[in-house]
Formats: C-alpha cells, sequence, structure tokens
C-alpha cells in the first residue's frame, strides 16, 4: 500500500514535470535536418523556442503542449540567413541613387522569404546621413538592420559625392560609430575612382577610432588599377573584408589569373593574413569566369552576400538563395554554403551571438527546402550554368516567432500581418 501510494505520487511529480516541460515551449521544430555549422551539428533534431530564444535541440523533443508546432519533415532547418552586403537606404531623392534614393528598398519586403533575418547595410549610409537611415529603415524594420557607415559622410549619394575624399573623416565617422554602436558593425569604401589610397586608409584609420572595427572594401575604379596585393598585404588589416571577391571588369585587378586559371599566390597569403573574401554579387560584381576556376581550385568565399537593390534583384543576382544555388551548382558543399551565410558573417560582423542555434541564442530559423528540377543559372556577361536543385525557403522566424510561412508548415497556422 505505502510502496503504490508513493508510485501515485510520483507519477503525479512526473506528470506535472512533463506537462511543465512540454507547455514551456513556444515554438517546436520537428523532424528537420539540422545543420548549424557552428556546433557542428548536422542531422534529424528538433528544436525548441522559447521566450524568443533558442531552448532546446535535441533528437526527439515533446511538443505536445507548444504553442506551435512546425513540420519540418523533409526540409533544412537552418540558423536565420545573415547578407553582409545590401542597399536599403530607400527613398523617394531620384538623383541620390543609393542613398535615401530610388535604387535601395524596404528590408521587410525581400528578406523573410529568403529566410533572411539579419542585413547589413554596405555603405549607403555616411556619418552625416545615417541618423535618417536609422529612424526610416533600422527602427522601422521586423529584420534585424545593421550597418557599415560608408566612409563618405554623405554616403552613397552618387557622382561627385563619392569622390570627394575631404568628406572622408575618419574621426566623424568612428564617433557615429561609437554612438550608435549596437546598429554600426563596420565601415565601407565604395565607388571611388581615383588612383589614390586615401579612402581605404581613412577608412581602416575609422575602424581602428571606433575600437577595432572591420572596413568592407569595394575596390578601386581608377585607370591602371590599384594593386590589390598591396591593398591586402599592406593596407587592410586581419578582419578587413574584400567585397565583389569574383568581379572581373576592367578597372580592377582580379583574383584569378586568367592565363593560368588559378587563383593568384598572394591571395592566399592575404586568406592566411586573415583578409574576408565576400561574394556581394550586384549588378557586374561577379563572373563565373572568376568564380568557377575559384570554386574549382577549392578557393571558397568566406562569406555568400547579395549586394542586393533594385537592379541586381531583377537580374542574373536576385536574392540570397540564388546565389547559395550558384555555388552549390558550381561544386562548392552544402554545409560550406550554409556556414558562408549564418556562422561566418555573424563573426565576420563580431555579432557571435548571431548565425547558430545555440541555447540561448536569439531564436532566428530559417527553414528551407530543395526543388529539384532543370535551371538554369547566369551572370551578367551571359553566361549560363544549368543546375538541378533551387533553394526555397518554407519558414523563417525571427527572435522566437514565424514571420513567414510559405506552404502552412506551421500549426497554428500563421497567417496575419503583425
Ligand atoms: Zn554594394
Amino acid at each position: 500500500m505505502k510502496v503504490s501510494r508513493k508510485l501515485f505520487l510520483l507519477s503525479i511529480v512526473c506528470c506535472i514535470g512533463i506537462a511543465v516541460n512540454a507547455q514551456s515551449y513556444d515554438i517546436v521544430i520537428k523532424g528537420g535536418h539540422v545543420i548549424d555549422p557552428k556546433n557542428a551539428i548536422d542531422g534529424i533534431m528538433d528544436v525548441a523556442i522559447k521566450d524568443g530564444s533558442i531552448s532546446l535541440v535535441d533528437s526527439k523533443i515533446d511538443a505536445s503542449g507548444a504553442n506551435q508546432v512546425v513540420d519540418a519533415t523533409g526540409l533544412y532547418v537552418v540558423p536565420g540567413l545573415i547578407d553582409i552586403h545590401t542597399h536599403h537606404y530607400w527613398g523617394t531623392n531620384l538623383d541620390q541613387a543609393y542613398m535615401d534614393g530610388p535604387n535601395a528598398f524596404p528590408p521587410d519586403g525581400f528578406t523573410f522569404r529568403n529566410g533572411i533575418t539579419t542585413i547589413v547595410d554596405a555603405g549607403s549610409p555616411g556619418w552625416a546621413t545615417f541618423e535618417k537611415y536609422k529612424k526610416q529603415t533600422i527602427d522601422l524594420s521586423k529584420t534585424r538592420v545593421l550597418a557599415f557607415l560608408n566612409i563618405v559622410g554623405q554616403g552613397m549619394r552618387g557622382g561627385v559625392y563619392e569622390q570627394n575624399t575631404s568628406d572622408m573623416d575618419p574621426r566623424m565617422a568612428a564617433l557615429m560609430a561609437k554612438r550608435y554602436k549596437d546598429d554600426v558593425v563596420g565601415f565601407k569604401v565604395a565607388h571611388f575612382e581615383g588612383a589614390d589610397w586615401t579612402p581605404v586608409d581613412h577608412a581602416v584609420e575609422a575602424g581602428e577610432l571606433a575600437g577595432g572595427i572591420p572596413v568592407m572594401i569595394d575596390f578601386g575604379g581608377s585607370n591602371p588599377p590599384l594593386s590589390i596585393k598591396e591593398l591586402f598585404l599592406t593596407h587592410l588589416r586581419p578582419g578587413d573584408i574584400f567585397t565583389h571577391c569574383f568581379a572581373q571588369l576592367n578597372s580592377r585587378e582580379y583574383l584569378v589569373d586568367l592565363k593560368s586559371q588559378k587563383v593568384k599566390p598572394f591571395v592566399y597569403e592575404a586568406r592566411d593574413k586573415g583578409i574576408v573574401f565576400d561574394v556581394g554579387y550586384g549588378g557586374i560584381s561577379f563572373a563565373y569566369s572568376q568564380a568557377i576556376p575559384a570554386i574549382k581550385e577549392g578557393f571558397y568565399p568566406n562569406t555568400l552576400s547579395t549586394d542586393i537593390h533594385i537592379g541586381s534583384m531583377n537580374a542574373a543576382m536576385k536574392d540570397l538563395l540564388t546565389v547559395m544555388d550558384k555555388f552549390i551548382a558550381m561544386g562548392m558543399d552544402f554545409n560550406s554554403v550554409i556556414k558562408a551565410v549564418t556562422w561566418e558573417p555573424a563573426k565576420v560582423i563580431k555579432r557571435e551571438e548571431l548565425g547558430h542555434l545555440s541555447v540561448g541564442a536569439p531564436a532566428d530559423v530559417a527553414i528551407l527546402g530543395i526543388r529539384k528540377g532543370n535551371f538554369g543559372f547566369f551572370d551578367y556577361t551571359g553566361h549560363r550554368e544549368a543546375g538541378d536543385k533551387r533553394l526555397e525557403c518554407e519558414v523563417t522566424i525571427r527572435d522566437g516567432k514565424v514571420v513567414y510561412d510559405l506552404n502552412g508548415k506551421t500549426t497554428p497556422i500563421y497567417y496575419r500581418p503583425k
């Protein structure tokens, strides 16, 4: 009698325990193939989310009491994607290009449907134009929006504004970055046409003054081009970023030697030093004639990014998932592709709380499917590569909330705009 009473009490305690445990999750993602490069997870796992954070990743999680359950059977579950080269300072000033102008667009219009939860604007605002950008884009977006401040005070205002070396003030840029350190992750150099190191050197100086944050370099428009060997080995620091790494434009020196079809030896020296190679696909900043030999040789970019704007999104680039598709079709392995849009960019922008599914991390998750068929991927030169896979975003979760669901995989279904 005593024993059975004990057992009875024990079973009540257990039941309460299980019930509390099961009901304590906001979302449980069931049965997906989790790829979390930071934590070396690559297998079928469940993921539980509570109060905006990752609560548990395990082979079997009881979802019976969760507020929402996502059926991820046959899908990949990865950390929310991070795109470190975008342009989102949208506005109606027709002559201002990417700075409060018409070539940029609001982030939420193209992020969640691509599994993206964090974007970094690559230098659209400078220190003098950042505060308006903060109000009209960063603070109004559901997407996590960060920024590289342009070393030009006016930012990407176009034309002569971006050639004005007297508007490249490291001290003012660093002061603004320190004032908004939750939003600003580094500095950007872009669109400069002179044979002059001033923009690069002032951006690096700003990076130092702001406490050792990186610079992203869109390099060169001079004729003849400045040496990228000198850029990598003399001017930049470990952790600085060379974007548009597979561009092949006359005004720039490129990574792959066209005669030998090999990556130039000093590029490996730069990689060993810690220079970060970022795709920054853009309108004309990616050529298969550079990327194919590099990938064949095993030279993978550190980060895949879009350089998305109104022009590139409707041309060869399209979106981040398409950029990922292209690298998969060229032979870059799937786990490396996922790492290049999650954990690697998080490290590059020094936001190591992002880009992984560790317990306690912000619950940013992308659930991706692979569609099979006959697809074509092309670049701006007209070169076309065939592929048999296309990534598709099924569900996106940002800070523990479902923000996009393509096929109603959540129960109950997420369907109302919030
Ligand atoms: Zn750009």
